[in-house]
């Protein structure tokens, strides 16, 4: 009997702190792509983010329909 309390308590116990680090997990990602770098293509002027600019010969694109 006591076993049992002891691993309701644990499952509990995990459960209770994987959902923590889910929720804590959310915010931190949306502020990741909140905060990064938007650079300008360099044919349309769009804002996009750093890690999806297309960079060639020094210039910044926001597309491969735009690096040609
Ligand atoms: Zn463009």
């Amino acid at each position: 009997m006591f076993i049992k309390l002891i691993l309701v308590l644990l499952l509990g116990w995990i459960g209770i702190n994987l959902m923590q680090r889910y929720k804590k997990n959310n915010p931190s990602n949306s502020k990741k792509s909140q905060g990064q770098k938007m650079i300008a293509c360099d044919v349309c002027d769009t804002h996009v983010p750093e890690s999806d600019v297309i960079k060639k010969n020094g210039k910044n694109y926001c597309s491969k329909e735009h690096v040609e």
